[in-house]
């Protein structure tokens, strides 16, 4: 840590102190991805073969269509074997804590698997609009809003992609990515592959949509929706860490709990 930031880390503790609204349990301190550490050890590329391993009969998502999607076959989300990305840009319109002062790197994917009726991006989710996506591309893509100053890759609709989208990080991280990865999500997961995500994923944002399932089967097919989201919201949230950006720093705040 360099005398910089030093001080800058210093100075922001005084101030959460003085703001009185962290109690005594938190941590300041540079943030570094896990999935950098999963690199190192090895880890990360069996997580990346478990994952692909599902795109044979795909279960990626609740919907568990079934589909071999490395052959070809499309499901539900009319996703196949190979990435597709709609667009890429620092994004200033996401929470302040992920836009920062130079925006959140947002990758959107093509397609979706909740496919709502009522989607704000029905161009992109139910139209296809998008390109095939080597890996070698999307990594640059990350590599590239990473050196535009974006203070964390925001992947927007990925439950259908994890496998490909895990698949380009180690030629990222090979070539410097280290900034946060947020899994910006319709909430209708898997259990299986968030757990296989753990430590790689730095922060969730899932976009909870329906407590009724009636109302979920009529907009977005999926009646089973409120139950999933019940049971994936302690793994989601549980130690996961509250992030704040800042300029080329990010810091992690764990275990923050407000005073009543
Ligand atoms: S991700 Fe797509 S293909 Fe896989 S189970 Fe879900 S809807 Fe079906």
């Amino acid at each position: 840590m360099n005398s910089l930031s030093g001080d800058f880390f210093k100075a922001l503790g005084r101030f959460c102190k003085g703001l009185s609204i962290l109690k005594s349990k938190h941590v300041l301190m540079p943030y570094i991805p896990g999935y950098i550490e999963l690199y190192k050890t090895g880890e990360l590329k069996k997580r990346i073969k478990a994952l692909n391993d599902i795109l044979k009969e795909c279960k990626l998502c609740p919907r568990e269509c079934g589909a071999n999607r490395l052959e070809g076959e499309i499901g539900v989300c009319q996703g196949g074997a190979e990435l597709m990305v709609s667009s890429v840009s620092p994004h200033f319109g996401e929470e302040p804590p992920l836009v920062g002062f130079h925006g959140s790197g947002t990758i959107f994917l093509t397609h979706c698997n909740l496919r709502c009726v009522f989607c704000q991006n029905y161009d992109i989710s139910h139209l296809g609009k998008g390109h095939i996506t080597t890996s070698s591309e999307m990594a640059n893509y990350m590599l590239r809003l990473q050196k535009m100053g974006c203070h964390n890759i925001n992947f927007v609709t990925p439950t259908h992609y994890v496998p490909q989208i895990l698949a380009s990080l180690p030629e990222a991280i090979d070539s410097g990515l280290n900034i946060p990865l947020v899994f910006n999500c319709g909430g209708y997961e898997s259990l299986e592959v968030i757990r296989l995500l753990q430590g790689i994923i730095d922060i969730y944002m899932p976009d909870v949509k329906y407590a009724d399932g009636r109302v979920a089967k009529k907009y977005s097919m999926s009646p089973d929706y409120p139950d999933v989201i019940k049971s994936l919201s302690p793994r989601i949230y549980q130690r996961t860490p509250i992030l704040i950006s800042c300029p080329n720093i990010v810091l992690c705040i764990e275990q923050m709990s407000f005073q009543s």
